[in-house]
């Protein structure tokens, strides 16, 4: 009897116990995100509009069918609609995105920091991966890879390095969706070789084991 008693109290606590996301759950119905902190009220993320101002547009985003430009450089279009695009996801804890790869193009490595990221391929074949820190040595990871076409899902755990690769001989399009209505995005080789200020030669050539001409090199490629 007690044994039952004592497997319930555990059983209800855990039930009870609050499910952390990494976004705040929406404390209203609606939170509209507006800049004018007059006649507002602050609840979380950004300050929230007035809900009787609130529009259908608010909760509008469109020409997601059509590519951006493509960045010359590296081949790709990227289209984010988070909260800064569409004001209506403040609280909601969800946005999505449009990335157009050119063939034999790369989005380079990046991360999310607030994000896991799940693509649905619409066209192409994609080369796509993501590294998994290993546990027992922090100098080592390991490579979770898979060739996508039209049709295929996968997932990018939150904050782990990942990159797309459109090995076909036409333009990929990939949507993707986050959990969080700001996922970020930090895209790793240019962030560190065009940070602005520079980081020091000798912090760059120490962690890639380069010398100082090669990290002139590289600087040169990405400012
Ligand atoms: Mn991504």
């Amino acid at each position: 009897m007690w044994l039952f008693i004592t497997s319930l109290v555990i059983t209800s606590f855990i039930c009870n116990s609050p499910a952390y996301a990494y976004d705040n759950n929406p404390l209203q119905d609606i939170c509209v995100a507006v800049n004018n902190s007059h006649a507002s009220v602050f609840v979380n993320g950004k300050i929230c509009k007035d809900p009787k101002l609130a529009t259908p547009n608010d909760f509008y985003f469109s020409s997601l069918n059509f590519s951006r430009d493509v960045y010359p450089k590296y081949g790709i279009a990227v289209t984010i609609v988070g909260v800064k695009e569409m004001p209506g996801l403040n609280t909601l804890g969800i946005s999505t995105s449009r990335a157009d790869i050119e063939p034999q193009s790369l989005f380079p490595f990046h991360m999310h920091p607030r994000a896991t990221e799940l693509i649905t391929v619409l066209e192409g074949t994609l080369y796509v991966g993501f590294l998994v820190p290993d546990p027992v040595n922090f100098f080592k990871s390991r490579l979770f890879s898979k060739i996508l076409n039209p049709g295929d899902v996968f997932v990018f755990p939150i904050g782990l390095i990942h990159f797309l690769y459109n090995v076909g001989h036409k333009k990929a399009v990939v949507f993707g969706s986050y959990n969080s209505q700001n996922p970020g995005l930090i895209t790793i080789p240019s962030s560190i070789f065009a940070s602005e200020p520079p980081i020091m030669d000798d912090i760059l050539a120490k962690s890639f084991q380069l010398n100082k001409t090669e990290i002139a090199q590289l600087r040169n490629k990405f400012s």
